[in-house]
This record gives C-alpha cells, sequence and structure tokens, in this order.
C-alpha cells in the first residue's frame, strides 16, 4: 500500500502527486484515463500570473439583460442547465458584489502571483522548455472605452499586485502581431503571464516526470473510494491517505461523503484550426469572448462559460469566435471533426478547495480552481502537500466552508 493515493491525473492531481513526492512521500496516482485528457488539455494554455482577481460575475443590469436575453457571448445558458446549478450560480452572483469578490481576490492574488514560480522548476526537470513561452498574452481594446478601462487596470493590477504590463496603440499592436488584417484601436500586453502550445502535453510529461522519480500511476476508476480498515481503496489503488483532485467530478465523489459540494460548472469549447501565420502570442478577444491560442495543432479558438448540464452540438460561442477569428486572421479549416467541450469546476466563492474533508480521517481535497487550474496546480499542491505534513494550512480554503 502506498502513502498517498491521488485521485485524478489532471493539473491538479499531477502537481499534488509531485508536491507530495518532493517531500519523500511515496505517491500513487490514479485515473480512468491518461494524464491531462480533460479540462487540462483543453484550456487556453495561460499560465496568468496577471489574473490576480478571479471572474467575478457580471451584475450590471445591462450585461444581466444581455444574459437573460442569451444575448452576447460572455456567458449562455439553458434552463435545465441553470436549474441543475441554481443554488450555486445564485451564491456566486452573491460572492461577485464588490466587497465579497474584494475579499477572494486577497487570497486569489496571493496565490496566482506565485505561479510562474512553481511551475519553472517543474517545466524544467519534466524538458517541457519547447512547449512554454514566456512573454505574455495579448488582450486586445477595440474601442475608446474598452481601452481606458484596459488603461486602469493596467495601472491599478501594477500598484495593488505589482504585474507587469504595457499599454499598446495600434501601431504598436501591428509591430507586435503582423499577422492581424484589421486595424484595432490598442491592446494590453501581459507581459509577465507565460503560455503553452501543448497544455494536455505539459501535464503529460508533469506526469512523467514523477514517474521517474518513482511514482506509480494506475488506470482505474476512482469513482469506489471506500474505506478498509485504515486504507483508502480505489480499483487497484490503496494509500493510507486519499486526495480528491477530480476536477469537476470532485462534488459527485465527495457527496457519497455526506459532504454536499456546490459548484458552477463553466462549460468551454475548443477547436483547432490550421493557419499558416499564427499570431506569435494568445490573443484574448474579450469583445467577441474568445482566446485564440497558436498551439501545436493549430490556433485553438476557446469560448467563454456555458450553464448547461450536456454539451451543444453546434456552440453559438464558438461559431461566433470563429467568425471574429477570421476577420482578425487569415485562418484555414477547422483541424478536428468536432470541437472539444470540458466544464471548468468553479466553486460559488471563487476559492478553491484545499485541505482535510471534515470527518473521514486521511481524506484531503484538492479542487475547485475555475478558470485558472492550469495556473494554480502546482502553487495550491504545495499548499496541500504542506498541510499534509502537519501544516496549519490556509482556513480561506479549507473544505470545512463548504455547507453539510
Ligand atoms: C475553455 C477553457 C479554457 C481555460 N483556460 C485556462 C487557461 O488559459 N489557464 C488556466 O489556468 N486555466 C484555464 N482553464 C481552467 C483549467 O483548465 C481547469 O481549472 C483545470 O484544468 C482543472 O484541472 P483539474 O486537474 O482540477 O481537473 P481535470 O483536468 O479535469 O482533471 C480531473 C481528472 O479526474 C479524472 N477523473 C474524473 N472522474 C474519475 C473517476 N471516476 N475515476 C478516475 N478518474 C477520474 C479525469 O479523467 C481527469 O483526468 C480553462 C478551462 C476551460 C474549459
Amino acid at each position: 500500500m502506498s502513502e498517498i493515493l491521488v485521485l485524478g491525473a489532471g493539473m491538479v492531481g499531477v502537481t499534488t502527486a509531485l508536491a507530495l513526492q518532493e517531500r519523500g512521500h511515496d505517491v500513487t496516482i490514479i485515473d480512468r484515463n491518461a494524464p491531462g485528457r480533460e479540462t487540462s488539455y483543453g484550456n487556453a494554455g495561460l499560465i496568468q500570473t496577471e489574473a490576480v482577481e478571479p471572474y467575478a460575475m457580471p451584475l450590471a443590469p445591462g450585461a444581466l439583460l444581455q444574459i437573460a436575453l442569451g444575448r452576447g457571448y460572455d456567458v449562455k445558458w439553458n434552463i435545465p442547465g441553470l436549474l441543475s446549478q441554481a443554488g450555486a450560480v445564485f451564491a456566486y452572483a452573491r460572492n461577485s458584489l464588490p466587497a465579497a469578490h474584494r475579499r477572494a481576490s486577497q487570497t486569489w492574488g496571493k496565490l496566482i502571483r506565485q505561479s510562474t514560480e512553481r511551475h519553472g522548476p517543474l517545466i524544467e526537470a519534466s524538458g517541457a522548455d519547447n512547449i512554454i513561452r514566456r512573454d505574455g498574452y495579448i488582450e486586445l481594446h477595440r474601442t475608446p472605452a474598452k481601452l481606458e478601462k484596459g488603461r486602469k487596470a493596467v495601472e491599478r493590477f501594477r500598484t495593488e499586485f505589482g504585474v507587469e504590463s504595457t499599454l499598446l496603440d495600434g501601431a504598436q499592436l501591428r509591430a507586435l502581431e503582423p499577422s492581424i488584417k484589421v486595424d484595432i484601436l490598442g491592446a494590453t500586453h501581459w507581459a509577465d503571464s507565460w503560455n503553452c502550445s501543448d497544455p494536455g502535453g505539459l501535464v503529460a510529461r508533469y506526469a512523467a516526470l514523477f514517474e521517474r522519480r518513482g511514482g506509480r500511476i494506475i488506470n482505474g476508476d476512482a469513482g469506489d473510494l471506500h474505506r478498509k480498515g485504515a486504507a483508502w481503496i480505489a480499483d487497484e489503488g490503496e494509500g493510507e491517505h486519499a486526495v480528491i483532485a477530480l476536477g469537476p467530478w470532485s462534488p459527485m465523489l465527495l457527496g457519497r461523503y455526506g459532504l454536499k459540494v456546490p459548484m458552477v460548472y463553466k462549460r468551454g469549447y475548443h477547436r483547432h484550426y490550421h493557419m499558416d501565420a499564427p499570431p506569435h502570442h494568445p490573443i484574448a478577444d474579450f469583445g467577441n469572448s474568445v482566446v485564440l491560442s497558436p498551439m501545436r495543432r493549430g490556433l485553438r479558438i476557446a469560448t467563454a462559460a456555458e450553464l448547461t448540464s450536456h454539451p451543444r452540438l453546434l456552440p453559438p460561442q464558438l461559431s461566433h469566435g470563429e467568425k471574429a477569428a477570421k476577420e482578425l486572421f487569415e485562418i484555414g479549416a477547422p483541424v478536428e471533426a468536432e470541437p472539444w467541450t470540458g466544464r471548468r469546476p468553479c466553486m460559488p466563492d471563487m476559492l478553491p478547495v484545499v485541505g482535510a474533508v471534515p470527518d473521514q480521517p486521511n481524506l484531503w481535497a484538492h479542487f475547485g480552481h475555475g478558470h485558472q487550474g492550469f495556473t494554480l496546480g502546482p502553487v495550491t499542491a504545495e499548499i496541500l502537500a504542506e498541510q499534509m505534513d502537519g501544516g496549519p494550512g490556509w482556513s480561506e480554503l479549507s473544505p470545512d466552508r463548504l455547507h453539510r
């Protein structure tokens, strides 16, 4: 029996296993899939040191009306999708009010600012340097009002959090990204963030590093996790301790242990497109609710949030994103026959869940990283590993805060 069994081989599970192994523990990972094939595969690939505030729900009356009427592309929903998570969505809205959001941002900002520092040594040790770029991403501003908002964000983030960024005018943007075909008023170059051209590949390399260092990965189902004597057992995996790092599937398992975990499941889609002259940086076109990331497979168009229990065959956010991308760039045919889809595991208070599961000896939780789990995995992994070694943990992240 290993000392610790980690359930889930996404970015969060694999970096948890690495952090525990680094501290001398004998660790096994179990996943029904290969490492990094679910949510950690499908994201926009940004390691976002600039994302110092978690995404709040837009609460201005105009924005809410847009969402309610199904206009705009930031948030789409349907009735079954909304009803199945109404309580969590309502709590998320409450926590998006300024005072609560400021409180969450204080913790979130501290986590986010450590992300490149934590990824750096793992990238080096796993030989993943060739899929990482360390020169930031670009956020487009198409109107004077958006440009002014961008200017304020640049100043505020620099003063409050030390985030490095540059405001670009149209000519500077053209010089940096000559493949953009149309005139854009300006942009922010978020310079100290990193990006990855193969997010699933990065998790796979971290997993290979874990194995090279003596760790074991089992292919199996974690859904039957149970206790037998002093051991936690799932399929062929056993450990004195177990860590639940199943991303959006975590609440389902914890429900079996009496812990009702409210989660907002923000579905996203992506698809790759052939492209001869891709941009040098990922381009965030928030006006069209997409991020366009140059990846190994082509230009990845990744969409914003959809509150639906089942994926749509023809997701409107992706069709709109494709149209917007074609206006900006010369892009070719889609690479895949079907778009990819997955769900961001978002907690109503916007903070990940990291710590001991109440009333369950040696059972630990590590999930709920929302829009930035690819960025934050190794940061909160270190916090959890320290707590499992007897440290106090971060009370703001503790599972104790979840309702029973
Ligand atoms: C469109 C989109 C864009 C995004 N862009 C970014 C970005 O640019 N930067 C960023 O930081 N974040 C981004 N995110 C968020 C980020 O991808 C997630 O927060 C993160 O991947 C969550 O990682 P995880 O390890 O918790 O979950 P996952 O990667 O989903 O891992 C969970 C694992 O659990 C396994 N599992 C589930 N159930 C079982 C079971 N019963 N038995 C065995 N195994 C099981 C799965 O196979 C999976 O491997 C984006 C998300 C989306 C959807």
